[in-house]
């Protein structure tokens, strides 16, 4: 199967100039085994996301050597097939946003306690928002403190970032220094819009009933490394309530960003990179001009 050779191939190809030792792609005999048999063999063996190459026709594996091509990971956000999203792939995705319009999430979002100062998401995010929300056990429910930033802002943040690091770390040369930053800040400057700045992007935690946040950073500060989604030494309690989250959220059809625990998105050039799709369909947007901006 021709196409499935030189699909795995691009794939490797892509994915290793990324690659982390988490990160696997392989051929492997099927034997009979079937799609589910297969996926628990990989869980069992210690990997969280486990996807197998599909062509274009959705078939699975290669029908002439009766191989499966899998690519798996053993942590890291489970969207995200390299563990990484460098700006580099990112500036590589193709947009095409067909003006799917800006909602106010305090009334597209009934089940969501809102917090945001710019409260404003693309039609279809908000509803898979309100979705999650409302999948969560009885007496919790979402919060949503950042939903779309302006550009300014995006541009703002970032910069002042950037010159804190250059402060604290007066050795680190440029590239690194924004490689640094861009783990908090995506560049506002680069082809592909920030997520925040395309109504995509959403920062939530989960309040219990008592409408407090839940626990997700025992037993560290909320500083990078302990940030990722799947940072090794939390809590049980931390863990489980990062679990809650990343399922409720991908559940949803989101996918969470590998530096930060409470950023999720879709349709966005990050999320596009995280899910392995050449495509995105949010971009840059405006904030609704009658509303105060953030
Ligand atoms: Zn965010």
């Amino acid at each position: 199967m021709p196409e499935v050779e030189t699909a795995s191939r691009r794939l490797t190809e892509r994915f290793n100039a990324t690659s982390t030792t988490d990160y696997v792609l392989e051929r492997v005999p099927t034997r009979g085994r079937n799609r589910e048999q297969l996926l628990e063999v990989w869980q069992r063996r210690g990997y969280r996301f486990v996807e197998f190459y599909a062509d274009w026709q959705g078939n699975w594996w290669d029908g002439a050597s009766n191989d499966a091509i899998v690519f798996a990971r053993r942590d890291w956000s489970r969207g995200c097939p390299t563990g990484r999203e460098p700006l580099s792939l990112v500036d590589r995705v193709w947009l095409r946003d067909y003006g799917e319009p800006l909602v106010d999430v305090r009334l597209a979002c009934p089940r969501v306690h809102v917090s945001a100062r710019l409260p404003y998401l693309r039609e279809r995010v908000a509803a898979m928002l309100d979705t999650a929300s409302s999948r969560l056990p009885r007496g919790l429910k979402l919060e949503a403190r950042t939903c779309l930033r302006t550009l300014a802002r995006q541009r703002r943040g970032y910069e002042k970032y950037l010159r804190r690091l250059r402060q604290a770390h007066p050795s680190w040369p440029e590239s690194i220094l924004r490689r640094e930053s861009y783990r908090f800040y995506h560049p506002p400057d680069h082809r592909i819009a920030p997520g925040h700045c395309t109504g995509g992007a959403v920062d939530v935690l989960i309040l219990g009933s008592d409408g407090q946040p839940l626990d997700f950073d025992s037993p560290f500060e909320r500083v990078m490394p302990h940030c990722r989604p799947y940072a090794p030494g939390l809590s049980e309690v931390a863990r489980r309530n990062r679990d809650l989250l990343i399922n409720t959220m991908e559940a949803a059809r989101f996918s969470n960003c590998v530096d930060e625990w409470w950023h999720y998105s879709y349709g966005d050039g990050p999320w596009a990179v995280r899910m392995g799709v050449p495509i995105c369909w949010y971009g840059l947007v405006e904030a609704p001009k009658t509303k105060r901006r953030a």
